[in-house]
């Protein structure tokens, strides 16, 4: 299934360009046209579903499959040393492409990439709480 107003239906379909460095029955990685570094690589299901939440399950385990085989390309293709594997939910989150993708970023230590992962911390009880509420969320499937 496509999205007649997705750029990444687009790039799959090929009527948009891209970089296109790795294919297979259910996912195609490019480049990303903007990169955080070089080399800087979007793994992204054929199929059309807007984030983690409606993808299906075969769309999920082809891009985990997929995903150390670019992820090691880029590696290799780049010289770094290792790598930020991240993927945005909700456009507050930072998603700005409503098709999933998850991005290898190649990293160096000291290059200056960040995600401003700023922790904090919980109140006391404040955990214990939210470790209920989550686990009532997750009704028969929580532990
Ligand atoms: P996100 O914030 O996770 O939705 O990131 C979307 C990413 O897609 C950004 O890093 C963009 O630079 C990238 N992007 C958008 N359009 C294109 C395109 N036509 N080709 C390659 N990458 C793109
Ligand atoms: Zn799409």
């Amino acid at each position: 299934m496509s999205d007649a107003d997705c750029i990444f239906c687009k790039i799959i379909a090929g009527q948009v360009p891209s970089e296109r460095v790795y294919e297979d029955d259910a996912v195609v990685a490019f480049l990303d046209i903007a990169p955080l570094a070089p080399g800087h690589t979007l793994v992204v299901p054929k199929h059309h579903c807007v984030n983690l939440l409606d993808a299906p399950h075969g769309a999920l385990a082809a891009i985990m499959a997929a995903a150390p085989t670019v992820a090691r390309a880029v590696l290799k293709a780049t010289g770094a040393e290792g790598f930020s594997f991240v993927q945005f939910n909700g456009a507050c989150a930072g998603q700005v492409v409503m098709h999933l993708h998850f991005h290898v970023v190649p990293r160096r230590a000291g290059d200056g990439v960040s995600f401003r992962w700023r922790q904090g911390e919980y109140q006391p009880g404040e955990m214990a709480a939210l470790g209920a509420r989550l686990r009532d969320a997750l009704g028969s499937e929580a532990v």
